[in-house]
């Protein structure tokens, strides 16, 4: 049976479902400026702005200009003992290629570089054809990958690694700051604001108006988490793809428990070597000294830059064990049936799935320093083997915390 077989019923209903924990509310109407909440899990379901595709092709506009610049300038200039180096964007990048860190530069070229990218060329291909009014192949698809690679574009995060930086080589080193870089920091402001401003149930509206669709009146529905459509069990057992944005549509992601429950346990065994292990090595006249990630906070504390050493302590080791017991503690919820209140489990997953990808501040710091300092005998500096790790800790997290299914927290208490 096909979507668009006769025996498939494509309707509209005025309904929203809370992709947080699957309550149904009335679609009520809202005005430009507000948003709606969910009264159960406090999921945000809704956000209006007034004039929103206008503002979100200007902003993509500039984005497109700001992205050109930032790889068209320095980014970064580095002056030490007279001698001066200028560093580009990706310079880190092949700075770890040429080390053989295949891995890690693959990482923070995804997350600096490829991620923007698809970010901006696809907001242009989509807001270009809401603007003429065509509808052109794959649109639902970009549409639909646009919100999927959201938190694996992680520009500002690298740009507060680019601030630790300049404090940690301060000593060393004076940083000047290239036109690249004022570039990338605008583009990070700019991108933030396409997408909020991009209205994504409007769009879906003017893609397919119907946005149910069932094979029977009485059939259970399943929301897609892609386009907030509902489809039918039935059409389900036949094909799982939503007949409107054509992504998985699932009741429960399947073997959430499991799943996230391996990959917790690989983080967690990741986590031992990721803080025991040295992340970097610096030679400075020809001494070499090795620090691990506790270690370069209390370096940092005792240079007098206390914030800065606090900023790091909570992102790359309260953060990644927080995660890994807060997730622990969902599935222990999940597992033991109804326990404790499911609005605040709801509440730690979105916050643990938000602050997650904070982490990675540590491996863009070593990313940079490598690229940076490159003096030879008078200064180098060479990642260590814990940064894999660390990013494994990071990666394996974001990955479990994806893998969980939030809805499972509800279904433990309506059982
Ligand atoms: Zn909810
Ligand atoms: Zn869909």
């Amino acid at each position: 049976m096909s979507v668009n077989s006769p025996s498939v019923r494509a309707s509209y209903a005025d309904v929203i479902v809370c992709h947080g924990c699957d309550h149904v509310f009335d679609n009520v109407p809202f005005s430009a400026g507000q948003q709606l909440s969910c009264t159960y899990c406090g999921e945000v379901m809704k956000v209006k702005h007034a004039n929103w595709l206008m503002q979100a092709a200007a902003f993509t506009v500039t984005g497109l200009i700001l992205f050109l610049l930032t790889l068209a300038f320095p980014f970064i200039g580095l002056e030490a003992a007279g001698q001066e180096q200028s560093s580009r964007l990706l310079s880190g990048v092949w700075a770890l290629l040429d080390r053989d860190r295949f891995l890690l530069a693959s990482l923070v070229f995804i997350t600096i570089f490829l991620m923007p990218l698809v970010e901006l060329v696809g907001l242009g291909y989509v807001i270009g054809a809401r603007l003429l009014d065509v509808k052109p192949p794959g649109l639902a698809k970009v549409l639909h990958l646009l919100f999927v690679i959201r938190p694996w574009n992680m520009m500002e995060i690298f740009f507060i690694g680019v601030l630790i930086t300049t404090i940690k080589l301060g000593d060393i080193a004076s940083l000047l700051p290239g036109i690249g870089l004022y570039a990338f920091a605008g583009l990070i402001l700019v991108l933030i604001y396409s997408h909020t401003h991009l209205d994504r149930e409007a769009l879906w509206h003017w893609l397919r108006h119907e946005n149910r669709f069932c094979g029977r009146d009485d059939e259970p529905l399943v929301v897609c988490h892609g386009c907030g459509a509902q489809v039918g069990e039935s059409l389900l057992d036949v094909n799982d793809r939503c007949p409107r944005c054509h992504s998985t549509v699932r009741r429960r992601i399947p073997d959430s428990y499991q799943r996230t429950l391996a990959l917790l346990i690989a983080a967690t065994v990741l986590y031992l070597p990721a803080n025991l292990l040295p992340i970097m090595t610096t030679v400075q006249f020809g001494v070499a000294s090795s620090d691990t990630i506790m270690s370069g906070v209390v370096h940092l504390f005792q240079s007098g830059n206390a914030g800065i050493a606090l900023v790091v302590f909570v992102a790359s080791v309260l953060v990644p064990i927080a995660k890994i017991f807060a997730i622990s503690y969902l599935l222990w919820a999940v597992r033991k049936g109804p326990q404790g209140n499911p609005r605040h489990q709801a509440i730690l997953y979105r916050i643990t799935e938000f602050v997650g990808r904070w982490s990675m501040i540590d491996v863009f710091v070593v990313t940079l320093l490598v690229a940076l300092v490159q003096f030879g005998v008078l200064a180098n500096i060479e990642p260590g083997g814990a940064i894999v790790c660390f990013a494994g800790v990071v990666v394996l997290t974001m990955l479990a915390a994806e893998t969980f299914d939030p809805r499972l927290l509800w279904d433990a208490h309506s059982e």
